[in-house]
């Protein structure tokens, strides 16, 4: 073989910057298609080399990603240089190891090196028309029984899909009110479709359904996880938005004030009942105890237990008994392992499944309330020292959904910002949903975002129809 560059021949792999070979030394052969005649080997790698080529990239990632795009476009512009430079040898090898005519493969390297920097075609015009997915479905969970299913709805319906909405087992009739109105409103028949029953047999159907587009599901990570495998069998878009366990970060110059309100409102709203409600308190070391203090204070004197039909009711009931026993499970083990409860800590006296608002010092990472969500009014607070432990800390968990930190120093909160591995991140608020932000996970908390102009996105195909002049 004859290169104008012989080096770009390589019979090597490319890891961490290394040229390597297998490391039990094995090779694959490859052919010419045209002739039969042996081109040359490559390594045959296996598990063990493709989780350094990922650890790799990961060990990559921070200083790549904190490049400029100026700096990263420099880099990118010489190797489309490169490419257009060696596009002779480029093409030649093409033909030799694919069997395409030189021609086409001269004209690939032009095209592949157009997506590192995208030139402009003269004759041709690029429309791209967005059009709505088709026939969409929703399986919404009870602890937003209006906003779970307007949030999907809302986008759904305004890019032009149809709907099928399964509502949770528990809450039905807030979502069959929503159904009144929408049909009251001049929604055309069909539109909006209303399922309750057993999520199995309706969820089956939705799953194997050819029609149905796309899913869009709120709810635990568990369910989630059997939706997207069986949504495989008919390739349906998906926007999950599953658990959460997210930490409340207290740094030493936080107002401490704005953040017991904070912590008040991201805690116990809905008796702890959001997915993204705080499930950790990570507070620092000069700011615990006064924290720790004035929280117990704050849930002592406001948050009023009962019905919530009863004017000044602060905090209803959990959902169900199988709530009740997750949350005292977590309490009981937290208090195994030497927490210490400064208020609330069992059943309310009201009975039912009404649990007492609660404070849990000297919690550690080794307890449950660390690592599951909770789903109850419990606050469980961990000490840390250093900034980078609380970030640690913070993101030691497969889940991303919410995340919330006080500090007033504004370099802070840029560096903590961006470090936290959250689809979503709360600076001096506990109160971060709203429907003109993007809302979403990231990790096992999910993908797809719901609200805002990004929203809708989730809702339509880009199609692309090229026009030739
Ligand atoms: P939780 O009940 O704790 O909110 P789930 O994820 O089980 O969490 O429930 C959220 C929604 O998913 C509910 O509407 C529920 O009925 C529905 N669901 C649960 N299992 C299935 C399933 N196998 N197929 C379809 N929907 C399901």
């Amino acid at each position: 073989m004859n290169f104008r560059d012989n080096t770009l021949f390589r019979q090597q792999c490319y890891i961490d910057g290394a040229w390597i070979d297998a490391d039990h030394g094995g090779v694959m052969e490859i052919v010419n298609p045209a002739t039969g005649e042996r081109l040359g080997q490559v390594p045959e790698l296996g598990a063990g080399e493709t989780r350094r080529a990922i650890a790799a990239a990961d060990a990559a990632l921070p200083g790549w990603r904190a490049l400029t795009a100026q700096a990263r476009a420099v880099i990118l512009r010489r190797w489309f240089n490169l490419l257009i430079d060696n596009q002779e040898d480029l093409a030649t090898l093409m033909t030799l190891e694919q069997g395409k005519p030189l021609a086409e493969a001269r004209g690939e390297i032009t095209y592949a090196a157009s997506f590192l920097i995208p030139p402009h075609q003269a004759d041709k015009r690029v429309l791209v028309v967005k059009e709505p997915l088709g026939v969409c479905a929703a399986i919404t969970p009870w602890n937003f029984p209006a906003a779970m299913i307007t949030r999907k709805a809302g986008a759904a319906l305004a890019a032009g899909c149809t709907m099928v909405v399964k509502p949770a087992p528990q809450t039905p009739f807030s979502a069959l009110a929503l159904a009144v109105l929408a049909e009251r409103a001049g929604l055309p028949a069909g539109v909006l479709n209303m399922v309750t029953g057993p999520a199995q047999a309706i969820g089956d159907e939705i799953l194997d359904h050819p029609l149905v587009r796309k899913l869009s599901f709120t709810g635990s990570t568990r369910t989630g996880k059997y939706l997207m495998q069986r949504c495989a069998g008919t390739l349906k878009r998906l926007s999950l938005e599953l658990g959460g366990n997210a930490p409340f970060i207290v740094f030493d110059d936080a107002d401490l004030d704005a953040a017991v309100a904070g912590a008040l409102v991201s805690k116990y709203r809905n008796s702890g009942q959001t997915c993204v409600c705080t499930n950790r308190f990570l507070v620092q070391d000069g700011i615990y105890d006064a924290f720790a203090a004035r929280l117990t204070e704050a849930v002592r004197t406001q948050l009023k237990v009962g019905n919530g039909l009863e004017p000044g009711v602060m905090q209803g009931p959990l959902i169900d008994e199988a709530a009740l026993v997750k949350v005292e499970r977590h309490v009981a083990d937290a208090v195994a392992q030497g927490a210490k409860v400064l208020t609330g800590g069992r059943r309310h006296a009201l009975g039912r499944t009404f649990y007492e608002p609660t404070v849990l010092v000297d919690v550690t990472a080794e307890m449950l309330a660390a690592r599951e969500e909770t789903f109850g009014p419990v606050a469980p607070l961990f000490r840390f020292h250093k900034d980078e432990e609380a970030v640690q800390l913070a993101n030691a968990t497969e889940f991303g959904l919410a995340a919330y930190f006080y500090s007033r120093d504004v370099q802070r909160v840029f560096r903590v910002a961006e470090a936290l591995q959250y689809g979503m991140v709360g600076v001096n608020t506990g109160l971060i949903s709203t429907e003109v932000a993007p809302f979403g996970g990231v990790k096992e908390s999910g993908f797809g975002r719901e609200g805002s102009k990004y929203g809708i996105d989730e809702y339509l195909n880009s199609k692309y129809v090229c026009i030739g002049l």
